[in-house]
């Protein structure tokens, strides 16, 4: 998909994507490149492309420091990579000294690995599932070597939106989205001009706290954010569920690649998670994509878009067993993190990016029982209240903004534990 005029390239016949990399058998397979390959998203990528070894081989797998888990995927790998030709590229951002020596000479590490796979010559397709704006700079890489990024580093739009998508339409780069909603959008959309598009609805599942009081929210521990009622997910992305951050990040995802402005992007809290979204035409006609949750038929879409691959590690859908389908209205007063992010998106310039880099320290400061529920809404606004304004035309502009934002949210959560155990003590 050419970023920036996503809905107008799909409507013209998809050439564009057609173009760029031969996705049938009769092509031989793709060569892909998976960043973050041991993570939630990674494995689920992994056994898709198991499953499509005829289409697709992983030639790169980079992960953080999980250097056991990477090593079997190696093991696992290297020969269908080897007789595809190639030898596999294995990176691990972040290795402990002491088991830098078990590594092989042709491993990377360090930061750098994550652009080395994503320009790596024998991939056509960067699939970046890392988690946070760590993933940016592979992003922009692969999209300037003119590669199809499949990605669910949504981070990235946050933080740079109008960079990547400047990148992708420069370099002849393809965004194609992972994300669940976007998927479902990217599929409803099909043939369609964005002029016909009156409104994206983006559907969410309202993450565990949906039912929940809002004292009941406020006092709300790890394990708590972390029982997804229907997905299972990193850590991050579902504690983002929780706050309904994820949906706000999807908000301004949606906005970069299908080019939709802000008021015409609405959320609607549908706890079965089986409509991914829906898209509006201007006739009043709603289209939905429907399916059970499971992140492996996106990322296969992703990878063969606008074509359709047979596959059968989903489940087939039966709408009996599914029961009923319900909507509801967000309560916005209960979760504020929507909100602050979708006016945070609206603003502009670096706004995005410290609404995400703030969330990105509270988050993790919550997981580490450093931070309660109630202060990572309460740090990520003092945050933005304070930084929001900086530039971010630039990329350096942007880095700059990412890393005040990650020393102000540190400040941010420090101080709102202090008041609270001022509260408390008084
Ligand atoms: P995860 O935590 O399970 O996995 C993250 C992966 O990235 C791991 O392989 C990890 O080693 C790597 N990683 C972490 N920090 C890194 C860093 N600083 N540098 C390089 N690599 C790093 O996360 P996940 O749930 O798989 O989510 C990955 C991305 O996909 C996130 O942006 C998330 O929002 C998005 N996403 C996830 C889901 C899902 O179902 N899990 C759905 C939609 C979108
Ligand atoms: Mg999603």
């Amino acid at each position: 998909m050419k970023a920036g005029a996503t809905v107008r390239s799909v409507a013209s016949g998809a050439a564009t994507a057609a173009s760029a990399q031969p996705v049938g058998p009769a092509a031989g397979p793709v060569g892909v490149a998976l960043l973050g390959s041991t993570g939630s998203i990674g494995t689920s990528a992994l056994r898709v492309l198991d499953r499509q070894r005829h289409r697709f081989v992983p030639v790169a797998l980079t992960a953080h420091s999980n250097l056991a888990a990477l090593a079997e995927q190696v093991v696992r790998w290297a020969p269908a990579c080897e007789s595809y030709g190639a030898g596999l590229y294995a990176g691990l951002v972040a290795p402990q000294v002491a088991s830098q020596e078990a590594l092989p000479p042709a491993w990377g590490t360090g930061a750098d690995c994550l652009v080395e796979a994503a320009t790596h010559p024998d991939a056509a397709i960067v699939i970046n599932a890392v988690v946070g704006a760590a993933g940016l700079p592979a992003t922009l890489a692969a999209l300037e070597a003119g590669k199809r990024v499949a990605l669910a580093n949504k981070e990235t739009l946050v933080m740079a939106g109008g960079l990547v998508t400047e990148a992708a339409r420069r370099h002849g780069g393809e965004l194609v989205p992972v994300d669940s909603e976007h998927s479902a959008i990217l599929q409803c959309l099909a043939g369609h001009d964005v002029s016909e598009v009156r409104r994206l609805i983006l559907t969410a599942s309202g993450g565990p706290f949906r039912t929940w009081s809002s004292e009941a929210i406020a006092g709300a521990t790890v394990s708590d954010a972390l029982r997804h009622p229907t997905w299972s997910m990193g850590s991050k992305i579902t504690v983002d569920s929780a706050t309904l951050a994820n949906k706000a990040l999807e908000v301004i995802e949606a906005h970069h690649l299908f080019g939709v402005p802000y008021d015409r992007i609405d959320v609607v809290v549908h706890p079965q998670s089986i409509v991914h979204s829906f898209v509006e035409f201007v006739d009043g006609s709603v289209l939905a994509q429907m399916g059970v949750p499971s992140m492996e038929l996106p990322i296969l879409y992703a990878l063969t878009w606008p074509e359709r691959a047979p596959d059968t590690g989903v489940p087939s859908f039966d709408p009996v067993a599914v029961g009923g389908l319900t909507f509801e209205a967000v309560r916005h007063e209960d979760f504020p993190m929507l909100q602050l992010g979708i006016t945070a998106g609206r603003r502009g310039g670096a706004a995005p990016a410290v609404y995400n880099a703030a969330n990105e320290v509270a988050v993790a400061h919550f997981l580490d029982e450093r931070l309660p529920f109630a202060g990572i809404a309460a740090c990520v606004s003092a945050v933005v209240d304070a930084l929001g304004a900086m530039p971010g035309d630039t990329l350096d502009a942007l880095l700059t903004a990412d890393a005040a934002a990650r020393d102000a949210a540190h400040d941010a959560a420090r101080d709102y534990v202090d008041y609270v155990k001022g509260r408390v003590g008084s």
